[in-house]
Formats: structure tokens, sequence, C-alpha cells
């Protein structure tokens, strides 16, 4: 049976004997630590201002039903229109409906990964609207039919032959590798897309509770086009994204930036906060805001993960990941990959399907060290796991735990089974890679591990043994 479980273990294995892949992977990347790592070091001190946005986006998401009421309030004082969605169907209801109220043909759209999440495109598309993606990396991925390969660098996987070679086929441009050309071709296309567009669909970075605005970031200018051009604007956001006030952003715009791509700040911030007022003279005529629950509530109600919440979308924990590094992006399957999409899909997309992201860890804690809003991140991996075993534990998984039980609880057993391991190594050595060997489908793409030459209550005995006989000595 193909579930999502071996759909991933399937396609992180094509990955990880890619080697092709995996070191292209690694140099995307390869700077970006070094580069953070720099900015980093302007800020008066890094640590201190985690601390800070770790606190302010703790009083947002546990004053969260207090923040979105003042938000709606005042954002909908300026003429937006509002629409809380309970689910991805009512989301794009919504959206649906307001196009075909308008008869709208063309749609642009800005990067948002929560549009992905409730697969906006698609739904648009099978009505009949043309939906162009204008962020340079999501218009890839759209050309090649995919889904983003990393929710901030959506095609990071491919490299600008293979861009070129894209562009030929899809627009009939001529073949080059620089980047800056590459560019131009998209830009070109894309210019007249924002003319023709009727509607244009953006995301949300954040929503400031105090001033009904709501921030979006962005390194192209595309958004800035898309929020603005067309004569009606629907922003899709979660629901966690809600700052208290608007000085908050003079923290959370800087350090996004940084931990996302180790720049200082991203080139262009913008607020927006309704439709075109009286006097000014651009601007959407409609501006519509779709706030997205889609099971966030259900994970607030959850004192222990509710943290996961306080995300910002950096992508920085994918960055540092060293199983994101090793099995890349699509192998999730999911719309948020690496840490955060393994702690968070679960709660969105229901445990027992997506449990085995959770243990597609080495719990390093990379991730959580590197969050700029520290979030508990590998800690929630093991919360995953364990509620998962509570809620449906399989038959091999309780002999398997009851056993390590029983060995626990009997350290002479224990110590018997210690010493059956070190006899089990050199005859595993024998039969390894054979049909005879029956850890083959593990030790397939790694080595298994020797055993200690000396285990620890050997060693402390004898260090125990050692320090009586020298004090009777003295
Ligand atoms: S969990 Fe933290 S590091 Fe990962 S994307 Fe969210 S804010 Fe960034």
């Amino acid at each position: 049976m193909i579930t999502y479980a071996t759909e991933f273990k399937t396609a992180s294995a094509q990955v990880t004997t890619d080697g092709k892949l995996r070191a292209f992977l690694r140099r995307a990347l390869g700077s970006y630590e070094a580069t953070r790592d720099t900015t980093q070091r302007k800020y008066h001190s890094w640590s201190e201002a985690r601390q800070a946005a770790s606190e302010i986006k703790w009083d947002a998401v546990n004053h969260l039903d207090r923040y979105l009421a003042e938000f709606i309030t005042k954002i909908e004082a300026r003429g937006a229109k509002v629409f809380v969605a309970a689910d991805a169907a009512q989301a794009r209801d919504y959206i649906l409906g307001v196009a075909k109220e308008n008869g709208v043909r063309s749609i642009i759209k800005a990067k948002s990964m929560t549009t992905e999440e409730i697969h906006l495109n698609d739904a648009l598309e099978k009505e009949g609207h043309a939906v162009f993606e204008s962020d340079l990396g999501e218009y890839i991925v759209q050309l090649r039919d995919e889904t983003p390969y990393h929710f901030v660098f959506p095609a990071m996987h491919l490299t600008r032959e293979q861009i070129s070679d894209l562009f030929q086929k899809e627009l009939g441009s001529e073949p080059t590798n620089d980047p800056e050309q590459l560019t131009m071709i998209a830009r070109r296309v894309m210019r007249a897309k924002y003319i023709e567009a009727d509607m244009g669909i953006s995301g949300a970075n954040f929503a400031v509770a105090e001033t009904g605005m709501i921030s979006i970031t962005e390194n192209e200018g595309n958004a800035r086009l898309t929020c603005a051009l067309p004569k009606i604007h629907v922003a899709v956001m979660g629901i966690e994204k809600v700052l208290p006030k608007l000085e908050d952003l003079a923290l959370f715009l800087p350090m996004l930036a940084t931990a996302g791509t180790g720049q200082a700040l991203t080139c262009y911030n913008s607020l927006y906060g309704g439709p075109r007022q009286p006097g000014e003279v651009d601007g959407p005529q409609q501006f519509h805001l779709v706030l997205v629950d889609n099971r966030r509530t259900e994970l607030l109600a959850d004192a222990e993960q509710r943290d996961a919440l306080h995300c910002i979308r950096c992508g920085a924990c994918l960055n540092v990941c060293p199983i994101f590094k090793n099995v890349g992006g699509h192998s999730y399957g999911t719309t948020y990959q690496g840490p955060i999409g393994s702690v968070i899909t679960p709660h969105l997309r229901g445990l027992q399907n997506w449990k085995h992201l959770s243990s597609a860890s080495s719990l390093c804690g990379a991730c959580t060290e590197t969050c700029p809003v520290g979030i508990d991140l590998h800690h929630h991996l093991l919360h995953n796991r364990r509620n998962a075993m509570r809620e449906k534990p399989l038959w091999w998984e309780k002999i398997l735990y009851a056993g390590f039980v029983f060995l626990m609880l009997r350290p002479g057993l224990y110590r018997i089974a210690g010493k059956l391991g070190a006899i089990f190594f050199p005859l595993h050595k024998i039969v390894n890679g054979t049909p005879l060997d029956p850890l083959r489908s593990w030790t397939k793409t790694r080595e298994f591990p020797a055993p200690a030459r000396q285990s620890f209550a050997d060693y402390w005995n004898r260090k125990k043994s050692n320090a009586g006989a020298n004090r009777g000595a003295h």
C-alpha cells in the first residue's frame, strides 16, 4: 500500500543516492551560514533580539483572540472585507466566489505559502481562471508544474542551465546562463501579466493589530505590483501572523531577513491596510483578507506545542538541517518542509499519516539553535513521536518498547545484552548486505555502528576500583 510514509521513503532514498543533487544543495546553502553569522554580528546582541522576538510572539499567540479582533476591526474600518476560513475548502470557495462575482479572468500572484497550503492555484485553474506566479522562483516551479522546493527559495534545486532550458522550451527564449538575463526574460513575460490581471493575490508576513495593516516582505518588487495594479487585491494569511504593535516590525523585519537569507533587511517592505481610500490615486478598488485557520486553533489549544505558531517562516531551520540537506525539499511531500514542516504538518494534516516526518531527524538540535523566535523544534519532533505512539501504537513498537523497559529495569540482563551485541557485530559483518542479513534494508544506506570497546558500566567500575586502590596506597 502506498502511504505518505512510503512516498517519503522512496523519494528521500532517491535523493540520498543522487550525489550530484546533494552536492548542489550543499553548495546552494553553503554560504548561507557565513553570511547570516556576519549579519548577526551587527546586532547589539542576537540572543537578546531572539529573546525579545520570542516574548512578543508568545504574547501575540497567547492572546490571539484579542489581537485578531483588534486587527479585524481596524482593517474593516478602512473598507477591507475580512473572511475567516475554518479550513482550506472555505478559503478556496470564498476566493472563487470573489473571482466569479467580479468576472475575473486573469490573476497575478505574489509568493504565498498559505495559498500553497490551501491548494488555491489548482482550484482557480479548474474554474477557468488563468493564474501567474510573479515571484521568479515560484514562476519557475509553476512552469515546471512543481511545488516549491523550499518555502523561501522555491527553485533552489535548479541550475541556471536547467532554468535556461525551461525558458527556451516554455517561453521560446534564447539560451543563456546569465542570471540577470534569465531574470529579464521572466520580467518581460510578467509585465504584460500585471497589466492584464483583474485580481492580485498575495500572502502576508505579518499583520499588525494596532494599525490593522498587513506587512509584506520581498526582494523583487513583484508583490508591490501584484497588490497595487489589479482592481482587486486578495491577501491570504494564517491567523497566527498577528503582531501586537507597529513598532514590533522594527525587530521582526530585519530578523526575518537575517535569519532567512542573511540580508540585513529585505529590499521591499510594504504595509497594506485596505482598498484605495478617497483621494488616493492608486491601489485596488476591493481589498479582501482571508484569514486561514485550517487546524491552527487545534495547535493553539496544545499548550506543549503552541509555540510552533510563533514561526515567521524564515526558512532558517531548513537551511541548517542535515536531513533537509540530504533528502531535499520535494521528498517531504508537504507545503512546509524541513524541521518546522515536520513539526506542524502532523497537526495540520493528521498525526498518523504524517508522523514519519518527526522520525526523519537526527535530533541534533541545529534547528532549535538557529530559530530566531526560539521554537523548541527538536523537542516537538519528540512530542509528535510520543503522541503518535500513545494514540495508535504499532504491534512492533509495543514489543520493542516493552523489551526496552524490561531490559532497563534489569541491569544484569542489560549487561548480557550488551555483550551479545558485541558478538553480533563481527557476525553481522560476515552477512552484511547478503540475503541472510536481517538488517539489510537498514544498512543499505548506512553503516552499522560498531559497539564501544568498553561499556560505560565497565568504565565506571574500573574507575571506582582504581580510585579505591589509589586511596589504599596513600
Ligand atoms: S521554525 Fe523558526 S527557523 Fe524554522 S522557519 Fe519558523 S521561524 Fe524560521
